[in-house]
């Protein structure tokens, strides 16, 4: 029979760090701080598989979960000296959760369980405080009704109108009446008549009584915490981060210790480096009689924990380390010893009941990349970690917020901000303004690019959370959840801007005698907290020193080559700089579109106008001159490194031109009436173009066009070998299914380089981008020398997904869990990655040096790269900007490889 229960504590600990798949990061943590020595208040875990099984069983305990639950309730009360649903002497408990991996604020948590009309005298003889007492009852009562009665019960109330919101209209009337600002200020009848007032609410709106029996209060509060695993948020966020559904939560009981138990009572929470920065200093925040929920959700502005980290908002409050200075010392001490047993930045929640310090969390903090990258490079330099644990400490996805943009300085110089905030999350923000999830989940969906405005920090706001561009919020601290999040997933985000007056309802935000309405625009500088009103300018962040060297040593671990795809001198020179070790996909066609492309697309619409071969000839020895200085300006760039040249892929028609002006421009060039002109474009209409007369086909047809390409690409290296260059192309061609396609167009290869320069040596190899390459990948490798993988159009020939139209359907496939995830951003390993697979192994089974590459968008994808890594290519090409992604993502793949 499996073992549900792991006990902690001073009276024995079962569990240790290694276990947080059975007992939940923080369950695995609170037992290896005990393990340590530190003062935890004694407790127990239920397994995540305890709450597998309750879910298996239609959300049932399983039967020898009591028994146990029991003997752990007995060890934890020896331990305590006191007894759960005792008269005399109540112990009381917490009810947390806790998952494998963090999920900050997604799931729930009660405190103060076992208070009812039997133990509430016992606790206030032993406490002395009645108004101690009444405030963690009305607490409980909030928390559970709010947790157990209505969230596990799956009631979905209107927003707004639930009944912890209920609940807290009661408090704020009672507040507002007796004119108090701070819930502190409550007396002790103000407490019992709030506690009766609940009640009746409760009854009102559930319609069932608040249960007054310490066991039926437990075993509601753990079977909650189960729940809460499969609650709207839960869910949502899981989905956002990639954690499987079948992990489970499991449930932490715990003695609860108070920090609101009066004036010598705190709690707090720490982290124990910065973790907007990384910088190396004890960061935390902390209210005197509080309890644990106060600091996170912005119920008061919390007092700095030091000195030397006090800011605008709390400079005038007292810190922990001037108050109580002995605490602050043992409080100290610990997170030293945290830091140097985990040898990662810890994120800690304390409390201190009547002067005495007690731990009640740590776990790894989360940090924004910059943060990631600085702690990443100071711990190494400390001799904390070593380079290869360093390479492994920043994502590969957020070095992208490194490469983020910023706000403009020099704008910033010429405006005043309108409000100001903590600087929660970093980088630079600018957008519509939006006061609701939801309203920013459909703005973004539209298409802008919004800033999530909230007056407080609320979990339920993940998602809309996740499609705003940045997040401003009039109140919470920077440890409350919106910051947490914000942070995790490095998006900018300024909380507790106070001045902010926020009228949802309305859908205004006042400040300063200024009113912003929905859709305004704001801009946000989360480095500094600062909101200003309208567009500022933004600018790319710069390389910085620290980031260069970091790489320096991701590259010192990486196997697998990055290249990128570049289809200008300018990309390639960009991404040289990021450190692209040569170009995977230069897409000829580039040069037909945008600005400067005139002369060349008026030659080659000539080309694919043209009525007689004699025509269509001259258009394209006109063409030619273009095409060659285009090949010969990127070689240059990338002088040195390989560069894998496309030949012309996209159906001709996209070319023809559309206007009348345009066909009329045709018609004189080549000699004829606008008519036949416009006969000639509807021609050429197809009726699926994604799979018409493009790619290859184009060659097999107009054999002279790709001559034209092949030549151009000889005579661009030979004049350059002249000029003392040593430029690397390779040739490449697209749209492939039969080996055919590719030994008529070698011919052609072979009989311009006999011609042109016999001695040059240039690549000749084929993009795999149809599945049926990929099943004949053993006949493609005799003729060609390297496949580069398109993984777009393989996805999208794969799946019978046509790219462009995937929006209709895509999200309802990922929010249902039809798909884990949009196959054109990271790769379906399942179903196309076993083409790719086998492609690799059929084709090197048949040319053993066959270089494999792959140039799809997916390319620059974290866990895509991990997969090409595994699969044996060669290399990945992505898009500038993402390099150091995929060379962070490829390194980190090897050093996972290793082990
Ligand atoms: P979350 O995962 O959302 O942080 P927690 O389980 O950590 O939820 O609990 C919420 C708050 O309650 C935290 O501030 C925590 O420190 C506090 N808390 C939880 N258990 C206890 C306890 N036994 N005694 C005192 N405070 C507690
Ligand atoms: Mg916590
Ligand atoms: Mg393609």
């Amino acid at each position: 029979m499996a073992k549900y229960v792991y006990l902690f504590g001073p009276g024995g600990t079962d569990g240790n760090a290694q276990e947080r798949n059975l007992l939940g990061g923080k369950g695995a943590n609170l037992a290896e701080m005990c393990l340590l020595g530190l003062p935890v208040p004694a407790g127990f875990t239920i397994t995540t598989q305890c709450c597998t099984e309750y879910f298996r069983l239609g959300g049932d305990f399983p039967e020898s979960l009591a028994a146990e639950v029991q003997e752990a309730l007995k060890r934890t009360e020896k331990t305590m000296g006191m007894k759960y649903g005792d008269a005399d002497n109540p112990l009381l408990v917490s009810s947390r959760s806790g998952a494998r991996s963090s999920m900050p604020g997604m799931m729930e948590t009660v405190l103060n369980v076992g208070l009812c009309t039997k133990t509430i005298p016992g606790l206030v003889r032993k406490s002395g405080s009645e108004r101690f007492v009444y405030d963690a009852y009305r607490r409980l009562i909030t928390m559970y009704s709010d947790v157990v009665m209505e969230k596990a019960e799956g009631i979905e109330p209107v927003e707004g109108q639930g009944i912890r919101q209920q609940l807290e209209k009661l408090l704020a009337a009672v507040k507002k009446s007796k004119k108090y600002k701070e819930d502190t200020d409550l007396t002790v009848d103000d407490l019992k008549q709030l506690c009766e007032a609940y009640k009746a609410k409760i009854k009102e709106m559930l319609g069932r009584d608040f249960p007054d029996d310490a066991m039926e209060q437990l075993s509601g509060a753990i079977g909650a915490v189960f729940k809460s695993w499969n609650g709207r948020r839960a869910i949502s966020y899981r989905r956002i981060e990639g954690i499987p559904d079948d992990w489970g939560t499991a449930v932490n009981v715990q003695s609860m210790v108070f920090g609101n138990m009066g004036d010598d009572s705190a709690t707090g929470v720490a982290f124990s480096r910065n973790p907007a920065t990384g910088e190396d200093k004890f960061y935390g925040e902390w209210l005197i009689n509080a309890q644990g929920e106060d600091v996170v959700a912005g119920i008061r502005t919390p007092s700095p924990l030091n000195e030397e980290t006090k800011n605008e908002q709390n400079r005038h409050l007292p810190s922990l380390e001037t108050e109580w200075p002995d605490l602050y010392k043992e409080l100290h001490d610990i997170r030293d010893k945290l830091e140097t047993h985990y040898t990662d930045m810890q994120d800690i929640e304390f409390t201190i009941q009547n002067k005495k310090l007690y731990m009640l969390q740590c776990r790894n903090g989360k940090r924004t990349g910059t943060a990631a990258l600085n702690m990443a490079m100071d711990m190494l330099s400390e001799g904390l970690i070593d380079e290869e644990t360093a390479v492994t400490r920043v994502g590969a996805d957020q070095l992208d917020e490194l490469l983020h943009p910023l706000v403009d300085p020099e704008a910033e110089k010429k405006v005043a901000s309108v409000a100001e905030g903590l600087p929660a999350g970093p980088g630079g923000a600018c957008g519509q303004i939006v006061f609701t999830s939801q309203e920013a989940v459909e703005a973004a969906n539209a298409g802008k690019t919004v800033i999530l405005v909230r007056e407080e920090t609320n979990p339920e706001d993940v998602e809309g959370m996740r499609a705003a561009e940045g997040i401003l919020t009039a109140r919470g601290g920077m440890t409350s959840h919106a910051a947490l999040v914000a942070r995790g997933w490095g998006k900018c985000c300024i909380v507790g801007a106070g001045e902010l007056k926020i009228d949802v309802q309305a859908g205004t935000m006042s400040v300063g005698g200024k009113t912003f309405k929905k859709d305004g625009y704001i801009t946000l500088n989360g480095t500094k907290g600062l909101v200003y009103d309208g567009q500022l300018a933004m600018i790319d962040a710069t390389e910085n020193p620290r980031f260069q060297e970091f790489m320096a040593i991701v590259d010192r671990f990486r196997t697998m080559g990055v290249r990128t795809n570049a289809d200008t001198p300018e990309d390639a020179k960009i991404a040289r700089q990021y450190g692209a070790e040569g170009i995977g996909l230069f897409r000829t066609e580039h040069m037909f579109y945008g600005k400067g492309s005139e002369d060349a697309l008026f030659q080659l619409r000539k080309m694919i106008l043209s009525s007689t071969d004699a025509e269509r000839q001259a258009a394209i020895d006109d063409l030619a001159p273009f095409v060659k200085k285009d090949i010969k300006d990127t070689l240059e760039a990338m002088d040195g490194l390989p560069v894998t040249i496309r030949l012309l892929d996209p159906p001709l028609h996209e070319f023809a031109p559309g206007t009348v002006e345009g066909q009329k421009e045709m018609a004189e060039a080549l000699d004829t009436t606008v008519e036949e002109i416009a006969g000639r474009v509807e021609s050429l209409h197809e009726v699926n173009p994604m799979m018409g007369h493009r790619g290859v086909r184009l060659g097999i047809t107009h054999p002279t066009l790709t001559e034209m390409q092949i030549r151009a690409i000889f005579e661009a290296m030979k004049e350059l070998r002249a000029e003392g260059k040593n430029p690397k192309p390779e040739i490449m061609v697209p749209v492939t299914c039969a080996v055919g396609e590719l030994d008529v167009t070698k011919k052609v290869y072979d009989r311009i380089k006999a011609e042109v320069a016999p001695s040059l040596d240039v690549h000749y190899g084929t993009m795999i981008e149809i599945p049926r390459a990929c099943l004949l990948a053993d006949k493609m490798a005799l003729t060609a020398e390297f496949f580069s993988f398109g993984t777009n159009d393989l996805t999208q020939m794969g799946f019978g997904f046509s790219r462009d139209d995937i929006g209709g359907f895509l999200g309802a496939y990922v929010s249902q869990g039809i798909l884990e995830a949009d196959p054109f951003q990271t790769i379906d390993q399942a179903g196309i990655g076993q083409l790719i697979e086998m492609a690799v192994e059929k084709g090197r089974a048949a040319r053993g040096n066959l270089k494999v590459g792959i140039c799809g968008e997916q390319g620059g994808d974290p866990a895509s790269v991990e997969f090409c890594f595994e699969t044996g290519l060669d290399y990945v090409s992505c898009s500038p900007y993402r390099v150091p992604i995929a060379r962070l993502a490829a390194a980190q793949a090897a050093i996972k490889a290793k082990k």
